[in-house]
Parts: C-alpha cells; structure tokens; sequence
C-alpha cells in the first residue's frame, strides 16, 4: 500500500553536522523592524487629535469646487501641482466646461492646453475625459458614492477617491495620504511605513473613523502651514512636546 512505502522514505535522518536553523542573522534582523510605530499609543495619538482640533478646527479641502464632479476634476488636475494653479485654472475651465458631459467630448488638444499650466497635461486630459466619459455611461452622470466604483474611473486611486468621498459627499471611506500626510505620519511617528497605501492602513487603524475626513484636511494644513518638508517652523507648532521627530528644529 502506498501509506507503507511514505512510512519508509520519511525515516531517513540529517546528518549530525547539518547546521542549525538560527544560524540566518541579517533576515532575523530585517524582521525585527515593529508591525507598529512606537507613537501609537492611543492616549498619544487622542492627544494629537486634540491638538490637530486645537490649531485647525475650520480645516477642509483648498480646491474650490462646486459640485463632486469638479472636486473629482480638480484632484485630478492637482497631481504634482499646488491647489493655487488648480484654482486658477479651474475657475476659466468649469465656465467652459460645466458638466461631465462638456469634458466627455471636449477637443482633445484644446484641453491639453487649458489644462497646461497644471503639468503632466497630456496624461491629465486622458483622465478628465476618460473619468467624465466613465462618469456618464457607467454611473449616469453622477459621480460614484463608493470606494469600488470610484476607482473604477480612469485616472483616480485611493488618495483621489477619499478627497471626493469626503469632501463632497461626507463618506469616510478612508484617510488622504498625499505627500504632507506621508511626511507627518512618520514626523509624529504614527506609522514607519513610506508607501501611501500602508500609511493609511496604519492610520485607519488608529485613528477613529468618525475622524478620518478632518484629521486629513487638518494634516495637510498643518503640511503646508508649520510642518513643512525642508524646514518645519517646530517654534509654531502645538504638538512640538509630542513630537520627537529626527526633524525638528528646535
Ligand atoms: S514639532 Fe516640528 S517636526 Fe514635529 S510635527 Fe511639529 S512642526 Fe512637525
């Protein structure tokens, strides 16, 4: 029978100078590195929620917009560009372009222009229109409610996605990880991780949901105001006592 033969093949020994299992240092050291920050103590981090409430209570999104469908529009124009050219440009460009409908079948090359001074505008242009396109064959002209559904448009990923749900519709789906969110939540030590989309994890997980909408728009403003990448104004900032920062100034 067969199960005699595996008996037979599974009795066979190591020999006595094959070398221990430990003997994997730098792997075992690679490891050691803590599924979580040391800053995440809850009574820590409800003493930066506080202080994030505390300096910025009116805290919310700096792209103007009047509806989803242009805060969907403007978030993607603002890729590597700052709010303050998104705004620029958009209040000529929705005057032209009101709906999804006026972007859907707009003149390629025109828009590109348009859109220019915002940069990467070739690549822009295949987004707005694709997402306007998507937004009025798959969704009916409206822009989708869901996490699922809105990363289906061409051009938006999770950072995308969360600004619009929040923002426009009030739906805390997740946290906006852009490149200030990225740089405080390691500053603040709420996370050791560099890729946006283990940032937010880390960050869904200890902050409260009833919290995710305001806390991005409160870090991002403390991003651009006090916490800023080459030279953060630590004098100015309130949670200096909390923040042990390799970065700081003061
Ligand atoms: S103390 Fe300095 S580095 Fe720390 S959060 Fe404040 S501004 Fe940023």
């Amino acid at each position: 029978m067969a199960a005699k033969s595996k008996k037979k093949t599974t009795a066979k020994k190591k020999p006595a100078s094959a070398k221990p299992k430990s003997a994997k240092p730098a792997k075992a050291a690679k490891a050691a590195k803590p599924a979580r920050a040391a800053g995440t103590d809850p009574k820590r981090v409800a003493a930066i929620l506080a202080k994030l409430d505390e300096a910025y209570p009116n805290a919310t999104c700096e792209l103007k917009h009047g509806n989803a469908f242009q805060l969907l529009i403007s978030t993607i124009l603002s890729a590597q560009c700052t709010d303050v050219r998104v705004n620029q440009v958009a209040e000529t460009l929705y005057k032209k372009y009101p709906n999804a409908e006026a972007f859907a079948y707009a003149a390629p090359s025109e828009l590109e222009q348009e859109i220019r001074p915002t940069g990467f505008f070739r690549n822009k242009t295949k987004s707005v229109m694709g997402a306007s396109k998507a937004i009025i064959e798959k969704f009916g002209g409206q822009v989708p409610r869901t996490m699922e559904e809105i990363l289906t448009l061409p051009g938006v990923a999770r950072k995308t996605g969360n600004v619009v749900l929040g923002t426009a519709y009030g739906i805390a789906s997740g946290i906006v990880v852009d490149t200030h969110v990225q740089r405080i939540s390691n500053r603040l030590d709420l996370t050791r991780n560099e890729d946006p989309k283990k940032i937010e994890q880390d960050l869904m997980q200890i902050i409260p949901q009833e919290k995710w909408i305001q806390f991005s728009h409160q870090i991002i403003w403390h991003g651009r105001r006090v916490c800023q990448a080459r030279k953060p104004k630590c004098v100015e900032c309130n949670m200096e006592s909390l923040c042990y920062s390799k970065d700081k100034t003061v």
